[in-house]
């Protein structure tokens, strides 16, 4: 049924990112990169090559000029080894070059993107505040227009790839008494004066993208790093999370591929009461029903991504794709450490590895609850 979805040249584009992760993403990479908590620059260097960091981006700006689908099975591919990996190919393709190529000009294409895609430069994407995170609206840092600059003042938190940045799209209030429609957004220059980082999160999960605050303090930022027009945020905001989302599902519907692929292995290979422990009833229907809900997962994220290549309005189903796959992907992490016993909790093993990394997915780019609020609010709507 998937098959349906793609054309022979996706396939050229997954067996062409499953190939680089098999050969590049090996167990000795990922485990030091856990330990040192840093990815080799090396790796990066070879995806931007590969082209992962542009997948999306037009040729004119150096990407590849493909499809939402084509992101999604690199994305896929990419996850099912590493979900670390996967977030350095989303925040090009998604949340930090989604609002350059919604709503950037030529100059501040050319000056921010085409780096990214190239792998010169880091953007990251910094909406979250101590006090604004499901409730986006209520972001409390503001941009002062003093002359041809703003002065820009608050707290970003949780800002992944903050302290490995170049650059980040900043969201603040122009006009604190407008609420949504007061918020603006800005390229910050991550090496500016009044510009500096948190100490990095000690995260559960995702280790080796290092996830941080950002504060601004009387940061300067000249009136042409900012992106569409003053009050223009809110709809940037939501629109890149609104087809953001589909990178999350992908991420979701790769590491669940990666952790019943090594439940299989596992219950294949492990004996106990002198039987493989995937002879035993328990534990073949615990993976018929991880293969099921995979399968479903990856139907709505196909799905998802299909409408968005033949636009078609996909808010809806990208929420629903997020929702879905997201919770199915922590649901079969949790059975493929079931499966495994206690070799499951041993980090010798990948899937404890992969049972961590899994566990934001239902919480970055909007809660599972958020989600539940768009796919409820669409239906409900009068
Ligand atoms: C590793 C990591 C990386 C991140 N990267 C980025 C990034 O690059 N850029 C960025 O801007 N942000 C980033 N975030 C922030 C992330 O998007 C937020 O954590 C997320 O949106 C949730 O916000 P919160 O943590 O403040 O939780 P809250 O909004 O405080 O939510 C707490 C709980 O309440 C629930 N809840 C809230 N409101 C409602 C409601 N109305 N109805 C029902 N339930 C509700 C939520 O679903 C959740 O279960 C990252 C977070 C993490 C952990």
């Amino acid at each position: 049924m998937a098959e349906a979805f793609f054309t022979e040249q996706h396939e050229l584009i997954r067996r062409l990112a499953h190939d680089f992760a098999q050969k590049e993403l090996t167990k000795e990479v990922l485990d030091k990169v856990e330990e040192t908590e840093t990815f080799p620059e090396e790796i990066l260097n070879k995806m931007a090559k590969a082209g992962f960091f542009g997948i999306k981006i037009p040729k004119e700006l150096g990407g590849q000029g493909a499809d939402a689908r084509s992101y999604v099975l690199v994305m896929e591919e990419i996850a099912k080894v590493s979900g670390v990996a996967s977030i350095y190919v989303s925040s090009p393709n998604s949340l930090s070059g989604g609002p350059l190529l919604l709503a950037g000009n030529d100059e501040q294409k050319e000056k921010y993107l085409r780096p990214v895609v190239t792998g010169q430069k880091k953007l990251a994407f910094a909406l979250t505040e101590p006090g604004a995170g499901s409730d986006a609206g209520s972001v409390a840092a503001t941009a002062k227009k003093e002359g041809d600059h703003y002065v820009l003042n608050g707290r970003k938190c949780f800002i992944t790839m903050a302290p490995l940045s170049d650059y980040a799209v900043v969201f603040a209030k122009t006009d604190v008494t407008k609420g949504n429609r007061g918020l603006s957004a800005f390229v910050l220059d991550m090496h500016g004066e009044g510009v500096s980082c948190g100490k990095p999160e000690n995260k559960m999960g995702v280790i080796g993208c290092a996830t941080s605050d950002i504060i601004m303090d009387n940061a300067i930022i000249p009136q042409e790093d900012r992106l569409g027009e003053e009050g223009d945020g809110f709809k940037i905001a939501m629109q890149t999370l609104n087809t953001g989302r589909l990178g999350v599902a992908a991420q979701s519907i790769g590491v669940a591929s990666g952790c019943l692929e090594e439940a299989v292995k596992y219950a294949r290979e492990r004996k106990q009461f002198g039987r493989t422990i995937g002879s035993f009833q328990a534990i073949s229907f615990m993976i018929a029903d991880m293969a099921t809900k995979l399968e479903a997962a990856k139907q709505l994220v196909y799905k998802a991504a299909y409408m968005m290549d033949t636009r078609q309005d996909a808010t809806l189903n990208a929420s629903m794709a997020k929702y879905f796959a997201s919770e199915v992907c922590n649901e079969i992490a949790q059975k493929a450490v079931q499966i495994h016993g206690g070799y499951g909790f041993i980090k010798d093993y990948k899937i404890e590895r992969m049972f961590r990394d899994c566990r934001v997915f239902t919480i970055y780019e909007g809660t599972s609850q958020v989600q539940q609020m768009v796919i409820g609010g669409r239906l409900l709507k009068k």
